[in-house]
């Protein structure tokens, strides 16, 4: 894979693939900009070197064309980012956007329209990639987020640039941090894992076996550990058919001598709601009638003795229903003790919506060494799965 530090796109018309798939709200307005500011080191290497910035993403998956997910929005929130003018053109392959491009000149900046209006996106298209592959000279792929997926604009494409296509400064920066935590950790490496299911992260947490010292688990998902060993939860979120495999992941850890560590504790409601009345029990004796929707006091402690002995810390999903302000206690309070290990020394990487989500909610931002801008994809790297946008690229 080649950076694109040391290449020359003065006059060359540049094709970068960022990941703008921004969060919006009810009246299409970007709620985070996290990601566009994410994109720009390589946008500005581009046209400090004098080249045309023409800029392809998706955002949201729009069945047809879509106008509440077009990319205009974001192609005015980037020209404020970059201080300078970003062009926006209606489509993002075709006649009229060539004609569009032709008049940009050199250090200046085009944002297209999102890709997935064309369903030729998502399915890896052929045609759809060369027809992409016609709007430039050079190729740079830059979308972290969407590199897990094998399709048009972030693989099939590079098949059109033999010689000219390269890995832009936010997916090298990815990677690199990415590596740090899976090549020789410094230890103990412990992994911190939450959010509502254990569903969609048992590949996840299989593959993390192999590699930490602790994983401490939190969030729903714990819910399910706990009923597994015989406990009584009430009305908390259940898996019933992973309790087997929570028991089988319980074994396993045992196996690999890797620590797993539960709640001891949990903050109880009658119902998934911020204004009920909250109580707390041991997490073994939840009354039949209360649901656990946070971590209690015991556990952060806990949590804490753990969060500040290692020297490597992964964080992946919530430790409860962070968005209530009733319930976030946990998940606040394991952020920063994360930022106190930091502090101290250790290497923190967190990834995954809700967890960046968290730490923007609760500041924690500035003190953890690195944010993954990938949910999905950082999940699947850390499994160890080749990630198709990156494997065209080698
Ligand atoms: P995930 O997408 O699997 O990482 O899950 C994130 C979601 O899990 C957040 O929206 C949290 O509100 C939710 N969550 C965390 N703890 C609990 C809990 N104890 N009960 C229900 N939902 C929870």
């Amino acid at each position: 894979m080649i950076g694109i530090q040391n290449i020359k796109t003065f006059n060359k018309r540049v094709l970068i693939r960022v990941d703008f798939n921004v969060p919006l709200d009810k009246n299409q307005k970007i709620t985070d900009t996290s990601r566009i500011q994410a994109a720009i080191p390589t946008i500005q290497k581009i046209i400090v070197g004098g080249g045309i910035a023409i800029l392809i993403s998706h955002l949201g998956r729009p069945k047809t064309k879509d106008l509440n997910l077009s990319l205009k929005p974001i192609a005015e929130k980037l020209s404020e980012l970059l201080n300078q003018k970003v062009f926006f053109s209606k489509d993002c392959v075709g006649e009229k956007v060539l004609s569009d491009i032709k008049k940009l000149n050199s250090s200046e900046v085009i944002l297209l329209e999102n890709l997935r209006y064309y369903k030729e996106e998502e399915q890896g298209d052929v045609v759809f990639s060369e027809k992409l592959s016609k709007l430039a000279d050079i190729y740079i792929n830059d979308a972290f987020g969407t590199a897990h997926r094998a399709h048009a604009s972030t693989s099939v494409i590079t098949r059109f640039f033999k010689k000219t296509c390269f890995c832009g400064l936010l997916l090298e920066k990815e990677i690199s941090n990415l590596n740090l935590v899976l090549k020789n950790p410094e230890r103990p490496f412990t992994a911190i894992v939450g959010g509502a299911k254990i569903s969609g992260k048992i590949e996840i947490i299989l593959s993390l076996l192999e590699k930490i010292d602790k994983i401490i688990i939190g969030g729903g998902m714990a819910y399910t550990f706990i009923k597994a060993m015989g406990g009584n939860i009430g009305k908390s979120i259940v898996e019933e058919n992973k309790l087997v495999l929570a028991q089988k992941i319980i074994e396993i850890a045992k196996e690999k001598k890797v620590e797993l560590i539960l709640p001891v504790d949990s903050i109880n409601s009658t119902s998934f709601s911020n204004k009920a009345k909250a109580s707390c029990s041991n997490i073994y004796k939840i009354p039949k009638d209360k649901m656990g929707l946070d971590i209690g006091k015991e556990s952060i402690l806990l949590f804490e003795k753990h969060i500040l002995k290692s020297k490597t810390i992964l964080w992946n999903g919530p430790m409860g229903v962070f968005e209530f302000s009733n319930f976030s206690n946990g998940t606040k309070s394991i952020g920063k003790a994360i930022c106190t290990s930091t502090l101290k020394g250790a290497f923190s990487l967190i990834g995954g919506g809700d967890s960046i989500a968290a730490s923007k909610l609760f500041g924690l931002s500035e003190g953890v060494s690195y944010i993954s801008t990938g949910g999905g994809a950082m999940l699947e790297y850390i499994e160890g799965k080749e990630l198709p946008g990156i494997k065209a690229l080698l």
